[in-house]
This record gives structure tokens, C-alpha cells and sequence, in this order.
């Protein structure tokens, strides 16, 4: 392969990313009406009665066997001393925090999904897909804004166990959608404002006049997967 046929082939996979993130608008409009109403119809089996038993998944982080060779870092790296810029801001470690909050706080997690009149199919099928392979806790289509949401959206709530399968696999699949995730706490106001993960680009989360104390927001998965997840 020439380089040129080499920056070609790059211009072409671009491209194509770039039409999965950002379609014509065109193309929504002359597709408006037409919406894959199937992509909502699966085959997902909903557990009205039954109680889907969290933290008890056979989900597990796929640990890739160690990697063999010699950091190019070399073993020294913790001897350096922390550097320091030319100018400080005066006082910056007075409200530092004198310990970590312990990650054990963290009850449980909730991704919540948005989108426009542009991404909906997007969303329609990531909420597809993730329901037929996760034992989650669904919520509603939200069409308008929501709680602290200021755009469409939908959500689920789900058990810590699943973490490391559920940010990877949206990493993967997230079809270019905005994704926040944020963890139940007793402190609903930061959960959403500074505990935060993002897949993709954040967006504003008007969360200020949330409690900074509260009973920590439960679980209760309502969705039977029906489908292998892929390995
Ligand atoms: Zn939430």
C-alpha cells in the first residue's frame, strides 16, 4: 500500500465516524416520519414480579493476561520530587481535603443517556442493546427536560458489580451519544456535579439545588437480559 492510498483509506474510516456523530441534518429531515419504530420492539423480558438479585451477576472484568517487558518510564518515577510552576496560588492547599473519601460510599451507579431530535435512533438503539445484555433498573423515556437533566434523556440505575463491564462496553458503544454517569452517594448534589464520569462530551447538569445530604438512592433491577454479552 502507497501512502497515499494509506491517507485515503484513513480519509474513508473518518469519514464514516464523522457521519456516525454528526449526520446531515438533511438526512433527518427527509428521514422524520420514518423512525425505527422496531428499534424500541425487542425482545426484552421485562421482570415485573420477579426479582432480579443484584451483586450476584456472573459479570467479570475481562483482565487481559500482563503485558511482557520493561516500562520505558524506567522504576524510578516516584523518586521525583512534585514539581512546582513558576507562580502558585497562594493558600491552594489549605482546602484541600486531608483524606480521600473512601470508594465505599458509593452505593450504586446510574447512566443517564442523552439526545436530540438528531441522535434519538442512536439512543433508541444503545437502550436496546444495553437492556437485552445488563440487569438493569430502566426508567422512562424522558422526551423533555427532567430533574436535573436539561435535555431529553433516559436512564438506568445499576449495581457496582457491573462497573467495570458497563464503562467499558459504553465506551465502545456509546455511538458518539453523551453519557453521564454518576454514582448514588449520600450527597446527591455532588453525585451529580463533581463525582461525575462522562462518555463523550459533558453537558451542563443543573443539579445545584440538590440536598447535599440524603438517603442514598436504592436499586431495584426491573430487566431480565436476554442476550450473551459479547466477548
Ligand atoms: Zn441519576
Amino acid at each position: 500500500m502507497t501512502d497515499e492510498e494509506r491517507i485515503i483509506q484513513n480519509t474513508e474510516e473518518d469519514q464514516a465516524w464523522a457521519d456516525l456523530l454528526s449526520p446531515p441534518r438533511r438526512q433527518f429531515i427527509i428521514g422524520a416520519g420514518l423512525t425505527a419504530a422496531g428499534l424500541t420492539a425487542g425482545s426484552i423480558e421485562v421482570a415485573s414480579q420477579d426479582i432480579v438479585t443484584p451483586g450476584n451477576s456472573s459479570f467479570k472484568p475481562i483482565v487481559p493476561p500482563p503485558d511482557v517487558g520493561k516500562s520505558p518510564w524506567g522504576y524510578e518515577t516516584y523518586k521525583e520530587p512534585a514539581s512546582r510552576p513558576l507562580s502558585l496560588r497562594p493558600g491552594e492547599e489549605r482546602d484541600l481535603p486531608k483524606q480521600p473519601r473512601p470508594y465505599t460510599d458509593i452505593k450504586s451507579y446510574h447512566a443517564h443517556f442523552y439526545f436530540d431530535e438528531d441522535t434519538h435512533e442512536k439512543a433508541a438503539l444503545v437502550r436496546k442493546w444495553s437492556i437485552e445484555r445488563f440487569p438493569v433498573e430502566l426508567g422512562n423515556w424522558n422526551l423533555e427536560p427532567r430533574g436535573p437533566h436539561v435535555t431529553p434523556s433516559f436512564y438506568f440505575g445499576f449495581t457496582n458489580d457491573l462497573l467495570p463491564i458497563i464503562v467499558p462496553w459504553l465506551q465502545l458503544n456509546s455511538l458518539g451519544l453523551t453519557i453521564l454517569l454518576h454514582p448514588n452517594t449520600d450527597n446527591p448534589r455532588a453525585d451529580h456535579l463533581y463525582y461525575t464520569l462522562w462518555v463523550n462530551r459533558s453537558q451542563p447538569v443543573n443539579a445545584y439545588s440538590m440536598p447535599k445530604q440524603a438517603s442514598v438512592e436504592k436499586i431495584f433491577p426491573n430487566i431480565k437480559p436476554t442476550v450473551k454479552l459479547e466477548t
